[in-house]
This record gives structure tokens, C-alpha cells and sequence, in this order.
């Protein structure tokens, strides 16, 4: 093997000042997560930099892994030298021999993070570069497009050579922001919100409703597929399903069709707040953009929104179909989201929902019936599942959450 260190940059955590420190450990955390079935692997974390050692495990799978974590801005396999320039040299040409093609081009960039370090970066990038011309035939430099860039970083405990630098999934680690609930459908929207979220910090539970009979299994499936696809993000993720039936019966036969689904969302809202309570969250995330059907226009986001006064972040809120859907794709939930199964929303969709539904109108027909028990009932029947990426580690966790 080549490289013997993975070298982590961090993204914006590095502007957090006092809260740097608990930025750098979540960080630290979630790299130990997502690589916890690589034995080998030794993880150092300092204010500036994260250092991974191989010990011998797979560099490229060690890689992949790294890229979905949220809150690296980027990563180079390393080559860890003593700073000692004789040394450097002769590392720098081990490195070049084996990377190196016929007829390639390159460049030396060298940085001195320790100014202490005798020689000046282009001092290095002139020794170093004159010695790898000098023992490698036909190479030949290109300060512009190079094919190859050498870069030497000088820290204070020692030299790191690298030619690659592996782009990172940027935003804030997993969890440095807080717990939120994500109202999670088998739609297309609210997996991309909560990658979204994620992105920014968040940790997240998903909370589905189902109403069996009327929704299969497979759509209970679905969601679970895309649970542990969102899981792929952290490591895990856990998921509470709400059964629904009852409560969705219930609207239809005592709620004017045309407010049914007004009230519907209230329902899922104040459950998936009950739930965020008892999980300690401080926040709830959905998959709604502005416009985009009768539920999601500003009026019904102002009746629905009045049961409760949890902070609701809507990360896709301003965004059209169009770039939510190119997200699914690049985060691979898309084809999951396709598959044709019945949401318990589409099921009981009325003809003519309310697209301005009124707060009274809404507060009125639900004195048409006591929901409190029922809502109470749902709640009690939660079955919570803890979903991993990895499909062998899916179990249930009801006991230890409730
Ligand atoms: P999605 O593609 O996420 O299903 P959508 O465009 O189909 O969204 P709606 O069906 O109006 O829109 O749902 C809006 C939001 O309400 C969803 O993004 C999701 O956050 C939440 N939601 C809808 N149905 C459910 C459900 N069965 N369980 C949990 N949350 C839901
Ligand atoms: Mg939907």
C-alpha cells in the first residue's frame, strides 16, 4: 500500500470557535461509527486536523465510507514523514514511483502550517520538485494542469505527502445541531429533506403513519428501505411507526371531506410531537415546498402549523420538483420512492381538498369528536425500529425507547 494515513480537512467546523471542541469530538464520533467494522483503524483528532491510521485495512473502502460524512470538507490518503528533508525527498520519490505514468506532468505545493519548519514553502516546492526531475525519467512540470500534484503539508508533529485530494460531503457532523423528528412518507420529498437536515447538523428520528389494511406491508417496506438508506448517513437510524388507521377512519366519517385532509395532517403533527417530546428532540422536519399541492400551500401550512409551536424546518420549502428529484438521485432514494405503493395519504385523498383551509374551521370539526384516546392509542402502539446501513443489524429497540 501507498498510503498509510487518511488526512481529514474540516468543513465550517473550523469557524465555530468555542464550540470547536464539541464539533470536533461529534465529528470524531461519526467517522468512529461508520468505520467501526475496520479493527485496525486508529482515529486522532486535533483542533485543525483529523488523522486516521490504515493499520492495514482497505484504503478504498475506508474512502467511501468517509465521503457521506457530514461535516468533512475534504480528505488525502497521507504518507506520514519525520521532519527530517532528507527524508521528505525520499519519500516524496517512493510516493512519485509508483503514482507516476510515462509522459505525466506534475507540480510540487508545498505548506508550512509550522513556520518553525526551516524551509520556506517554495524553497520546498523547488528541492522537491528538482529532485523527483532528476531520478524520474521523463517527467516534466506543469505549474498550471498539472497531471499530477504533489502536495506537502508541514505540521507541527510531521510532514504529510499526498497527490489526491478526495472531496467531502461538507455541511456540520451529524448531531452537532440537535435531535429533530422527520415525518417521513415513501414520497420523494421528505428523504431528501432529512438528508438535507442531516447535512446541517441534525441528528434524526423518522416517524411514518400507516393504515393497514389500506397501505401493504411492501409501503411499511419501502419506508424502512429508506430509513436505512438516511441510516447510511450515520451509521443508523431510527424509525417510529405510527399505526394510523383508526384516526384516519375516524376524520372521514366525522370531518367534511374537504377539511379531511386539513385535519389529517394536524393529527400526524401532534402525534410526531408527542413523540418528539418523549425523544427529547427540538424540532420537526418535513418534506413540504411551497406550493406544491392543497396541503402545502402557505394557508394550509398556517392551520395545520397551529397545533403546535415545535420549530417545523422544511429544508425543501423554496425548492421546485425538478432539483428535489435530482437530490433523490444523487443520494440514491429515488428509485425507492418510485415504487408504486400506497401512502396512507394518497389512500384517503379527497377529490377536493381545501387548498385555504381556515384555523376555526379546523378547531370546529374537531369538537365533532373526542380524538384525545385515539390519538393517545396511536401513540402507545408505536413500533420503533433501529435501522442500520448495514442490513444484518436491524433490530427492534422498542423495550430500551419506551
Ligand atoms: P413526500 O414526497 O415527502 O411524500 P409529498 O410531496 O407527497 O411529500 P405530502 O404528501 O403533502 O407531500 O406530504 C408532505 C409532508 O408531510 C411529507 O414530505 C412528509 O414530511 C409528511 N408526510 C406525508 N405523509 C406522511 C406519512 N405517511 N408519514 C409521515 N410523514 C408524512
Ligand atoms: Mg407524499
Amino acid at each position: 500500500m501507498i498510503y498509510d494515513q487518511i488526512l481529514v480537512r474540516y468543513g465550517e467546523i473550523s469557524t465555530k470557535g468555542r464550540n470547536r471542541g464539541l464539533f470536533v469530538d461529534k465529528l470524531r464520533e461519526n467517522v468512529q461509527y461508520v468505520l467501526r467494522d475496520f479493527p485496525g483503524i486508529k482515529i486522532k483528532a486535533n483542533r485543525d486536523r483529523m488523522y486516521i491510521t490504515l493499520n492495514g485495512e482497505k484504503l478504498d473502502e475506508v474512502c467511501t465510507r468517509l465521503k457521506n460524512v457530514f461535516g468533512i470538507q475534504s480528505f488525502s490518503p497521507v504518507v506520514r514523514v519525520n521532519k527530517d528533508m532528507e527524508l521528505i525527498k525520499e519519500s516524496s520519490l517512493k510516493l512519485f514511483q509508483k503514482l507516476h505514468a510515462q509522459g505525466k506532468t506534475f507540480k510540487v505545493q508545498a505548506r508550512r502550517a509550522d513556520k518553525e519548519f526551516p524551509y520556506h514553502s517554495d524553497e520546498m516546492n523547488n528541492l522537491l520538485g528538482g529532485h523527483l526531475l532528476q531520478n524520474i525519467e521523463g517527467l516534466t512540470v506543469d505549474v498550471h494542469h498539472p497531471d499530477l500534484e504533489l502536495k506537502v503539508e508541514v505540521r507541527k508533529d510531521a510532514v504529510y505527502l499526498t497527490c489526491e485530494v478526495i472531496k467531502g460531503a461538507g455541511g456540520l457532523p451529524v448531531g452537532s445541531s440537535g435531535k429533530a423528528m422527520l415525518m417521513l412518507s415513501g414520497g420523494i420529498d421528505s428523504p431528501v429533506a432529512g438528508y438535507m437536515a442531516m447535512r446541517r447538523g441534525l441528528l434524526l428520528e423518522g416517524v411514518h403513519f400507516y393504515s393497514p389494511p389500506f397501505t401493504s406491508e411492501r409501503s411499511k417496506q419501502k419506508v424502512i428501505d429508506l430509513g436505512k438508506k438516511l441510516a447510511g448517513v450515520n451509521g443508523q437510524f431510527i424509525l417510529h411507526i405510527v399505526p394510523f388507521t383508526e384516526i384516519q377512519q375516524l376524520i372521514y366519517e366525522k370531518v367534511h371531506e374537504n377539511y379531511a385532509m386539513t385535519i389529517m395532517r394536524r393529527m400526524m403533527l401532534r402525534i410526531t410531537d408527542e413523540i418528539r417530546e418523549r425523544q427529547e428532540g427540538l424540532a420537526i422536519v418535513t418534506g413540504e415546498s411551497l406550493g406544491q399541492v392543497a396541503s402545502q400551500t402557505l394557508d394550509s401550512m398556517f392551520t395545520i402549523n397551529e397545533v403546535t409551536n415545535t420549530p417545523i424546518i422544511r429544508p425543501l420549502i423554496s425548492m421546485d420538483k425538478t432539483d428535489i428529484i435530482k437530490i433523490a438521485e444523487d443520494i440514491d432514494t429515488l428509485e425507492i420512492s418510485n415504487r408504486p405503493y400506497e401512502d396512507c395519504c394518497t389512500i384517503f385523498t379527497p377529490a377536493q381538498p381545501k387548498t385555504k383551509p381556515k384555523r376555526d374551521k379546523a378547531n370546529q370539526y374537531e369538537t365533532h369528536f373526542d380524538f384525545e384516546p385515539l390519538l393517545q392509542k396511536a401513540v402507545n402502539h408505536i413500533e420503533t425500529i433501529k435501522l442500520s446501513s448495514q442490513e444484518e443489524n436491524q433490530q427492534n429497540v422498542f423495550a430500551d425507547l419506551f
